[in-house]
């Protein structure tokens, strides 16, 4: 029975532990924060990760958290209503794909492996031997057969056992941040969009939510920064949306008393290989593609479904790497195109956008329309095919 440790209890970690045991193998997780991270922002389940959470047990579960969403909005810079479409054709979603809060996905994962697999909350890993011996931060040193970094797009283990993050994370030239703030404009399962050149600010509330999320995109070229200070990263962000109207000032305000200040580069992680010794990468650690991709949950699902599958049935790393590098390929490639719909570059092109938003409901081709906005992350999201592993 293999003796395997992984670090980072979110999407990728706490579904890896849930496979691995079902495999018969001995797990330990280690997450640096001290509890499982419930809140966060929506994300999506799409395709073959649908199939993973069905043979997890997990669907109907899933189903009933789902973020309920209805519509999204855009409003012109004076908020007016400018168009207003499905929240799942805003979202890309079709068929049976589920958007859930992050939280509440990582809840439900975490509730199926706390008996089963050793959490260690608080924690973090300070070394790796080629022998397996790992040292912690608090923890006195333990010896195991496998160690998996599952800790994130800047992952401690990628960093102590492959390299710096230069080597491996790409930006993609947008920034990212998100926080909770009072939901003032009364949103009912719904987003409010307004772009404006080079800048998108989104806020949406779910059914489980009484505040909302405050989303922000934009077009950057690399910021330098300390990770921690996070004073200084608002900062960037009202400087990045400076001038922009409609209600990011007040946004902007609420955004200053947040205290789940998300800020980070849209980047996506590409690697050569995802394994070295005894010791291996998955879900956005490996092959992070982006939040742009609306994909980085559903990679990680599958790939710590196929990891565990493949050291269970003997393929190992290797195996783990033949069977996810295409399905990899082809979601990574979404987020730069995906990236450049979200945050419009030029006054004219986002007229444009906004026109072609607003006529979609009475294009005689819209359902093509359509096809080309959903299609590419649906044919994406089902580009593996999963092999039923013995247990
Ligand atoms: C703003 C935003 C919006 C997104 N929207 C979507 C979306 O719509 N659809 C979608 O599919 N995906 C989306 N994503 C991406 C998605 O969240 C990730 O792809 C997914 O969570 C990957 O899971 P992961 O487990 O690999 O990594 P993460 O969720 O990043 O988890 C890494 C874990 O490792 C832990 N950790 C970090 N360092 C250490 C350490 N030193 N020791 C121990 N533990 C550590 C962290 O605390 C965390 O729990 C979005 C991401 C962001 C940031």
């Amino acid at each position: 029975m293999k003796n395997v440790l992984i670090s980072g209890a979110s999407i990728a970690g706490t579904s890896l532990a849930y496979w691995l045991r079902r495999h018969g193998c001995t797990v330990t997780v280690v997450e640096r924060a001290p509890a499982v991270r419930t809140g966060g922002y929506k994300v999506d389940i799409r395709g073959a990760a649908l199939d993973v959470i069905g043979r997890m047990g997990l669907l109907d579960a899933v189903t009933a958290r789902s973020t309920g969403m209805r519509v999204a909005t855009h409003y012109d810079r004076k908020g007016r209503r400018v168009a207003t479409m499905d929240a799942d054709l805003f979202g890309g979603r079709a068929g049976d794909d589920v958007e859930i809060m992050r939280g509440d996905l990582n809840e439900l994962l975490y509730d199926l492996t706390r008996d089963d697999a050793e959490y260690l909350f608080g924690d973090s890993v300070t070394a790796v031997s080629d022998d397996g011996l790992v040292t912690f931060e608090h923890a006195a040193p333990r010896r195991f057969d496998l160690i998996v970094g599952a800790d994130g797009m800047r992952s401690n283990i990628r960093r102590i056992v492959f390299g710096e993050d230069a080597r491996f994370v790409r930006d993609l030239g947008y920034y990212v941040s998100i926080s909770t703030v009072p939901n003032t404009l009364g949103l009912d399962r719904e987003e409010a969009v307004h772009a404006a050149p080079g800048r998108t600010a989104n806020v949406y509330s779910t059914r489980q939510d009484d505040a909302a999320k405050a989303l922000f995109m934009w077009a950057s070229q690399p910021l330098s920064y300390d990770h921690r200070d996070t004073g200084r990263q608002k900062d960037l962000l009202a400087e990045a949306m400076a001038g922009v109207e409609w209600e990011v000032p007040a946004l902007l305000g609420a955004v200053r008393e947040a205290d789940d200040f998300y800020f980070d580069s849209v980047s996506q992680v590409h690697m050569d290989s995802w394994s070295k010794g005894r010791v291996v990468l998955l879900g956005d650690a490996a092959y992070c593609a982006s939040p742009a991709s609306g994909q980085g949950t559903s990679l990680a699902i599958v790939g710590a479904y196929v990891l565990a599958g493949e050291l269970a049935g003997g393929g190992g790393a290797a195996g783990y790497e033949r069977e996810m590098r295409e399905f990899v390929r082809v979601n990574q490639e979404l987020g730069p195109v995906n990236v450049r719909g979200m945050v419009i570059g030029s006054r004219l092109a986002l007229w444009f956008q906004l026109r072609m938003l607003r006529l979609l409901p009475y294009l005689p081709g819209k359902e093509k329309v359509v096809e080309r906005i959903a299609g590419a992350i649906h044919r994406a999201a089902v580009a593996i095919r999963l092999k039923n592993y013995s247990e």
